[in-house]
């Protein structure tokens, strides 16, 4: 059996971002992973309850880790708080890779549910800051390694 591979419903094409788009990647990286994976599409903004399309959102005051502990926050440019949201699809995320024994990940870069290295500052200024998104944080707590769409190779 090929082994699980956790993977952002976005990159595989699904239209679940805030801006009610994908970012999928080329169809032929979707067919090498495919062969070589069990795929496990998941959007942990749409599992957590947030629609699509939904205001951009941006962790501020910290990271993902920081998010999951109570110490920061996520929140839209108007000011909302959907850091439970997040959170809730962060769980389910984990939940159905424990599930499936997934020790591996590949989530779009720089979201603040599954930015595995950068995240956008907190302040909407386009700015990247080192750290993981929510979910990304949280996968990563359990021992799952989480790749982004520009470490492709490392999984091929
Ligand atoms: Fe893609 Fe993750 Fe954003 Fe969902 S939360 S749209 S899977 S980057």
């Amino acid at each position: 059996t090929k082994p699980a591979l956790l993977i952002s419903a976005c990159l595989l094409g699904q239209p679940v971002r805030y801006d009610g788009a994908s970012k999928g990647m080329n169809t032929s990286w979707q067919q090498q992973l495919a062969a070589r994976y069990a795929l496990l599409p998941f959007c942990p903004e749409c599992a957590g309850g947030l629609p699509t399309p939904r205001p951009a959102a941006e962790i501020y005051g910290g990271h993902g880790r920081h998010v999951l502990a109570g110490q920061a926050t996520v929140h839209t440019a108007s000011g909302g708080d959907v850091s439970a949201a997040f959170i809730r699809g962060a769980r389910l995320a984990l939940a159905l890779a424990q599930q499936h024994g997934c020790t591996l990940a590949l989530l779009k870069a720089n979201s603040p549910s599954c930015g595995n290295r950068q995240i956008y500052s907190g302040l909407f200024d386009g700015q990247l800051q080192e750290g993981a998104g929510v979910c990304a944080a949280l996968l990563q707590q359990h021992g799952i390694t989480v790749y982004n769409e520009t470490e492709l190779a490392q999984l091929l």
